[in-house]
């Protein structure tokens, strides 16, 4: 989509930190951290948000759920992190392609 930061991101027309990426997925560190590590998993292709999930998105939603403790203990945080993932307005989403937040990092306060 070529009005989706994170499609720019993938694209290489933003740039950005990235610290993972293979053939369905990229990571990079958002811009704006809330813990101490905070990296964004997103699939490279673009998927609005969860409510846009079909069967068709199996494998690459799979594929991100595996990689997320790889990830967290390449940022060394595997000991314990949190995953959040926003979805729509009301959700707190404000990018409209799809994301998972990865933080950890010292103690993440609770809800
Ligand atoms: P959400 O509110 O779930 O849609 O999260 C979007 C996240 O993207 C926020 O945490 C932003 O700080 C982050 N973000 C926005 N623009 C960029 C960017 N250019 N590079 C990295 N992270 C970004």
């Amino acid at each position: 989509m070529s009005d989706c930061l994170f499609c720019k991101i993938v694209a290489g027309d933003v740039p950005s930190d990235k610290v993972y990426e293979d053939e369905k997925i990229l990571v990079f560190r958002d811009i704006a951290p809330k813990a101490e590590v905070h990296l964004l998993l997103i699939p490279k292709e673009h998927i609005e948000s969860l409510n846009e999930l079909s069967a068709l998105e199996d494998s690459v939603v799979l594929h991100m759920m595996q990689q997320l403790p790889l990830l967290a203990a390449m940022a060394g945080i595997g000991d314990g992190y949190r995953t959040i993932i926003n979805t729509g307005q009301r959700g707190g989403q404000v990018v409209f392609h799809l994301h998972i937040h990865l933080m950890g990092g010292g103690k993440l306060p609770g809800f």
